[in-house]
């Protein structure tokens, strides 16, 4: 899952982006409303966090511009503290969820988890494959109930592939999505993340269709 967040405050934003990377996010920070417009309609994420108060172009307006370009990724506007009239027009901006300054971090991780989770159409916090269980709250994946361990790159790609379960997703879209706009990308590695969850999960975890891209196997379609 990849996050752009987009905070003119240098503390912040670099507190926000390392805690979200701890918690297996791909995290891209702008720091004025321009380049967050920018990236927010040219790059690919699985949600955003916006804060109002930005330079060069205002959160509002950033918003704005994204939902009338049809840009519908779910957002969290960041308001100032107690400022009902900032909520009030997030949301008719566009926002899928505000929270106000100062907060909790493991408040925004867990509105963020849920705003994607909606995003997918996943009602759970626990994402279901066959005998292979992922806990988006904790990050520990179990195969029939026994744990097993991931490198962050492979829960990026596991995770993925839950949240879009039943679905082909391409590499291309998974590079997008596990990769942060810094990385540097190389989409043979999706193959080699692919095999090593497969040596990890079984080999039936993931499904390779041919010229398109892979697929979790999906028990209830
Ligand atoms: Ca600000």
């Amino acid at each position: 899952m990849r996050v752009l967040i987009v905070e003119d405050e240098p503390n912040l934003g670099r507190q926000l982006r390392a805690t979200l990377e701890g918690a297996g996010y791909a995290v891209d920070l702008a720091t004025d409303g321009e380049d967050g417009h920018y990236l927010g309609s040219t790059e690919s994420y699985d949600a955003i966090i916006l804060d109002l108060g930005l330079p060069e172009i205002d959160g509002l307006t950033v918003l704005d511009r994204w939902r009338k370009e049809g840009m519908k990724v779910p957002v969290l506007v960041l308001t100032a503290r107690d400022s009902w009239s900032d909520k009030v027009a997030g949301l008719d901006a566009g926002a899928d969820d505000y929270l106000a300054k100062p907060f909790q971090t493991e408040e925004l991780i867990a509105r963020l988890r849920a705003l994607i989770r909606r995003a997918s159409g996943n009602a759970s916090t626990e994402m279901v494959a066959g005998d292979v269980r992922l806990d988006t709250r904790s990050g520990k994946v179990t195969l029939a109930g026994e744990p097993v361990k991931l490198t962050a790159q492979e829960y990026k790609l596991l995770s993925y592939l839950m949240h879009h379960k039943g679905k082909v997703v391409s590499r291309t879209e998974l590079i997008e999505h596990i990769y942060d706009q810094d990385f540097d990308r190389d989409s043979n590695t999706i193959e080699v993340f692919v095999t090593r969850i497969r040596k990890k999960l079984g080999q039936d975890v993931i499904t390779t269709i041919r010229g398109l891209g892979y697929s979790l196997e999906d028990p209830g379609a």
